[in-house]
């Protein structure tokens, strides 16, 4: 099973470069994130506390989710743009905290490339937890300006100041979590993508896939 594990912060170009890295492979990719966005989704939907612990697990255990590259459908409710919403972005953390969700997720996302023969997914504890063994995996950081930049780019609605604020807060939450928090893991290489376009990201990432 041939796995690419890509972890980082918001903005780090995660999504971007697993996309056209996957696509590169001729791997599947699985936006690991959108799941969390999506239980979350689902949460404040249904009127559940995002941070009540056990209705949230539940939640996470028994909702039919399903993610690809174009589409999040939560219930058979489509969900791909209210998952990038100002709501689900600030309570996503929340729900990303509990337990009891991620070992529910980890599980699914362990299902998902188990059934493909492997696949590239990315997110905040890939390498660190859920393929510790992965063929490759991939710290993604860039330079906090720079990423709030990028993120600010793809929410029109909101000004940079307020991305920038969400951001941080977010980071900081997801590192400081006790459960799987986000950080370099062991065997993974970080890479500073503040000044690399896409191309020169994928092009670095293909030529370590064949070197391993
Ligand atoms: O990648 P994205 O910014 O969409 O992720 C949304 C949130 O989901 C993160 O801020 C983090 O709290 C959570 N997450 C996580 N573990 C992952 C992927 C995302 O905790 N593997």
């Amino acid at each position: 099973m041939k796995v690419i594990a890509i972890d980082g912060p918001a903005g780090s170009g995660k999504s971007t470069v697993a996309r056209r890295l996957a696509a590169r492979l001729g791997l599947e990719y699985l936006d690991t994130g959108a799941m969390y966005r999506a239980i979350t989704f689902a949460a404040l939907r249904r009127g559940i506390d995002p941070a009540d612990l056990e209705p949230v697990e539940h939640l996470a255990r028994t909702v039919d989710l399903e993610v690809s590259t174009t589409q999040v459908r939560v219930d058979g409710v489509d969900a791909t743009i209210e998952i990038r919403g100002p709501e689900v972005s600030r309570a996503v953390s929340l729900v990303a905290a509990n337990p009891g969700v991620r070992t529910e997720m980890v599980r699914r996302q362990r299902e998902w490339a188990t059934e493909r023969g492997g696949g590239v997914l990315e997110g905040r504890d890939i390498g660190s937890v859920v393929f510790p063994d992965a063929a490759l995996k991939v710290y993604l950081t860039a330079r906090p300006e720079v990423r709030a930049e990028r993120r600010a780019a793809e929410v029109s609605d909101l000004d940079y100041e307020t991305v920038a604020a969400d951001m941080a807060r977010r980071d900081a939450l997801d590192q400081g979590r006790d459960t799987a928090p986000l950080r370099l893991a062991d065997g993974a290489f970080e890479l500073d993508t503040s000044d690399m376009s896409v191309d020169e990201i994928v092009a670095d990432l293909a030529r370590r896939i064949d070197d391993v």
